[in-house]
């Protein structure tokens, strides 16, 4: 079993003080690090992504001056801006792909990202022989969600790691991770 640990977003506009910010999501990133100083070498690759929106435009429609925060939200994690860097608490060290998405569109998943050079995620993960991956960061009931689903219909084993997680709200975060569990991830702590 060759095995991805996927990073989802843990970026300052989505941690404490964000333009979108989660509740938890410092925690998380605490958390991440930790857990990477430990067991970082468990994993083929350590794939994490950020939100990277154009500045000049309102991405497909996903930013919003009257945001409804299920499809339009308000601007956040504009390209090469501090809300679009990684939370300072997220050591990122070992990290061995930067995937960046959502360049012009609305995009949930990391699957819809690239890195730099222009390597989807699936074939980051193809490329190094993944079968399956532990899924971390923010949000639970958005990105990760999305992210995992995709993990899923590549044909990899996912697991939602339930400690380094963070959603928006109680409610559609449970629902969420009830998804996920019927998908066939497995929803455990780390
Ligand atoms: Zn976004």
């Amino acid at each position: 079993m060759t095995r991805a640990l996927l990073i989802v977003d843990v970026q300052n506009d989505f941690t404490e003080d964000g333009a979108l910010a989660v509740a938890g999501g410092d925690a998380v990133a605490e958390r991440i690090s930790a857990f990477l100083a430990a067991h970082a070498g468990d994993y083929a690759v350590i794939v994490a992504s950020r939100d990277w929106h154009d500045a000049d435009s309102d991405n497909g429609g996903h930013f919003a001056a009257e945001p409804d925060f299920r499809d339009s939200w308000p601007v956040h994690c504009v390209a090469g801006t501090p809300g679009a860097d990684y939370d300072p608490l997220l050591e990122p060290a070992a990290i061995t792909h930067h995937v960046l998405k959502g360049r012009g569109e609305p995009a949930y998943s990391m699957f819809q990202g690239a890195t730099e050079d222009g390597q989807t995620t699936a074939a980051v993960l193809s490329a190094a022989g993944v079968t399956s991956a532990d899924v971390v960061g923010i949000a639970t009931d958005h990105c990760v969600r999305a992210t995992a689903l995709d993990a899923i219909a590549h044909g990899i084993a996912v697991r939602v790691l339930t400690d380094m997680i963070a959603g928006v709200a109680p409610d559609s975060s449970a629902a969420a991770l009830a998804e996920l569990g019927h998908a066939g991830a497995e929803i455990t702590a780390s």
